[in-house]
């Protein structure tokens, strides 16, 4: 066994604190990784406070690692001692369904195992971003460029990948007004993402004071959303509306501002679920979707576009010992616009 050190969570009710544990061995086709930064998702909050399910403790949250291959097992072909890295939310998947065939993983019929908070294929429980080291198999590691800055690459692992699989789905681009919902570590990629689309990009805010900040991302348009004029000059406009509010929230009074036949596609995951009035929706054929993260060959997609275009994201540095008062802040909204930890500062 490797032996690991991180910040774990030892229950719901107990802050992250330092912890040693153990990962497996380096197999034939793993690729072990050096972590030298790991974003701070708002999904990491939700898991250690089991806002969505019982979680697994002692948990090691981080799903949004960038870092250096140390060792590779003798049958990894694309990765070797030395090269960048990095790991999103998953690390491993049946790999034999029809949606992993397809490429993604994130809906493997078995269901995919995630990088923390759950049991990989031996049963055994899964540690996460917020430690010195990560061995995982090859499939699921990603190229990342030495381009970009490695801190601001690494929220392109999950921020940058949940934001830009729907958008492509959906296929937002020139002529498409999109609403951004909640000006997060999700909602300023998404913002970097429509704009590099070429949507018209409004941001949707709670915030009044993200205004310059949303403009400086290249939003075409901010709305305070508890001004009733402003909502009221956006009613009925919008051709996506893409949610990323980690809260409970009005999903009424936001359908009202999609066109017919708009769609507001859910990417937030707020612990109380999402209701609304079916009247919302046969107002004006609208649709309610949603998305997951996305696959292992999106995400090279799209870190590869962000290599070619420039895009990292906006980032608040942190000593690992600051996580909690991290986590505060991000509850309160006040994040510009992800925080990531320097795993250097893990002693
Ligand atoms: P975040 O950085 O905390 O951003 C969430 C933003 O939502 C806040 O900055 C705030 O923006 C807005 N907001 C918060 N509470 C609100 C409320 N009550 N009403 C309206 N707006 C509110 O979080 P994140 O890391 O971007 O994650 C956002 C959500 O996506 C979380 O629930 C997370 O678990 C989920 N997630 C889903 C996936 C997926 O695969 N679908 C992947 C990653 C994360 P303003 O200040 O602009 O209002
Ligand atoms: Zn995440």
């Amino acid at each position: 066994m490797i032996q690991a050190k991180g910040y774990a969570a030892q229950s719901p009710e107990t802050d992250l604190a330092p912890w040693n544990f153990e990962r497996r061995d380096v197999g034939p086709h793993d690729v072990q990784i050096e972590i030298l930064y790991c974003g701070v998702c708002h999904s990491d909050l939700h898991q250690i406070k089991n806002d969505w399910f019982p979680g697994i403790f002692p948990m090691v949250p981080g799903h949004e690692i960038v870092g250096r291959v140390i060792r590779t097992g003798d049958h990894v072909k694309k990765f070797k001692t030395g090269d960048l890295a990095g790991v999103g939310c998953m690390v491993d998947s049946c790999q034999e369904c029809e949606n992993c065939k397809a490429g993604l993983e994130q809906y493997c019929l078995e269901g995919n195992t995630q990088t923390y908070n759950g049991l990989g294929r031996d049963g055994v429980p899964t540690y996460g971003g917020y430690s010195n080291t990560i061995i995982v198999r090859e499939e699921f590691v990603l190229h990342v460029s030495g381009k970009l800055s490695l801190a601001a690459t690494a929220p392109l692992l999950c921020a940058g990948i949940t934001t830009y699989s729907p958008l492509r789905h959906w296929k937002v681009g020139k002529g498409h007004k999109l609403a951004v919902l909640g000006l997060g570590g999700l909602g300023h990629m998404a913002v970097k993402f429509g704009v590099a689309f070429g949507a018209e990009v409004t941001v949707l805010s709670t915030s009044p004071s993200k205004e310059e900040a949303a403009k400086a991302l290249g939003a075409h348009r901010f709305v305070v959303t508890s001004d009733p004029e402003q909502l009221a000059a956006v009613t009925g406009t919008f051709d996506f509306i893409l949610d990323t509010v980690s809260a409970k929230h009005d999903m009424d009074m936001y359908l009202a501002l999609l066109k017919t036949d708009g769609t507001h596609i859910c990417v937030g995951v707020p612990a109380e679920g999402i209701a609304f009035q079916a009247f919302s929706l046969l107002g004006g054929r609208k649709s309610v979707a949603g998305s997951g993260i996305g696959g292992i060959p999106e995400t090279q997609e799209m870190l590869d576009f962000c290599a070619e275009h420039n895009i990292v994201s906006e980032i608040e540095m942190i000593d690992i010992n600051d996580i909690t008062s991290a986590y505060e802040r991000m509850l309160k909204g006040d994040v510009r616009y992800r925080f990531v930890i320097d795993m250097a500062t893990l002693k």
